[in-house]
């Protein structure tokens, strides 16, 4: 967690007030956990912002944000974005093998053509000269490298995506049983995803968040471009 006006570290305190009402003697002592700039506290900087916040209030504000993520995904557990963005690419890429593969069997008949020709250059009978026909050949033959080169670029492409696909499954499934359950979580278990969900947390004065999710998990739900729009929650 960083102050969002210097930058630097924000520290948990226990702030404790003690104090004796001379009206009617009644003692209060209170203890409440605080963030405090560390820098501005100590004068190390010329930090703007506040120098403590109520963590209480901070906490209760990226759970709720945390909470409002959840819940739209919560809707489609077995469908991540990934995996639907994953088969679409997946058949536009097999739309593109398809015709380069007529592609590649319209240069390759026309490759064996021009190779039945080269009997008939040799005895006069064809209407090439041996160079015009060599040169066809080659022109052909390079073609048929390009394609084949393409269509094997495609077939990787797709391999790799389906391979990092498996890789990250065991993260999403890990992500929407967080999504299912999160709600009903204690706060301990709710601070242990949110810290493994969360990159950074900023604070600005009157309790302004910003607040960053891990990117291996920002790309399971859409919609926290959405909720993060402004970049700055309130507390
Ligand atoms: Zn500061």
């Amino acid at each position: 967690m960083f102050c969002g006006h210097c930058g630097g570290r924000l520290t948990s305190i226990v702030y404790r007030e003690k104090y004796t009402r001379k009206k009617d003697g009644t003692v209060y002592d209170r203890s409440q956990l605080k963030y405090l700039c560390y820098h501005k506290s100590r004068g190390l900087c010329k930090c703007d912002g506040q120098s403590t916040y109520v963590a209480e209030r901070v906490d209760a504000a990226v759970v709720e944000l945390i909470h409002q993520m959840f819940e739209n995904i919560k809707d489609a557990p077995d469908e991540g974005d990934i995996q639907k963005r994953f088969a679409k690419e997946s058949a536009s890429s097999k739309a593109q093998q398809t015709k380069l593969n007529l592609e590649l069997k319209k240069n390759s008949d026309q490759l064996l053509k021009l190779q039945d020709e080269i009997g008939a250059t040799l005895t006069g009978d064809s209407v090439y000269t041996p160079e015009q026909l060599s040169t066809a050949i080659k022109t052909v033959e390079n073609r048929i490298v390009n394609i084949k080169d393409k269509i094997e670029r495609l077939q990787n492409e797709v391999n790799c995506k389906k391979a990092s696909l498996e890789q990250i499954r065991p993260m999403f499934e890990q992500f929407v049983r967080w999504a299912r359950d999160f709600d009903t979580c204690t706060i301990e278990q709710k601070k242990m995803i949110i810290s493994r969900l969360v990159t950074r947390i900023e604070l600005h004065k009157d309790y302004e968040l910003t607040v960053e999710l891990n990117e291996e998990y920002q790309k399971f739900c859409e919609n926290w471009v959405k909720l993060t729009e402004s970049s700055v929650i309130s507390a």
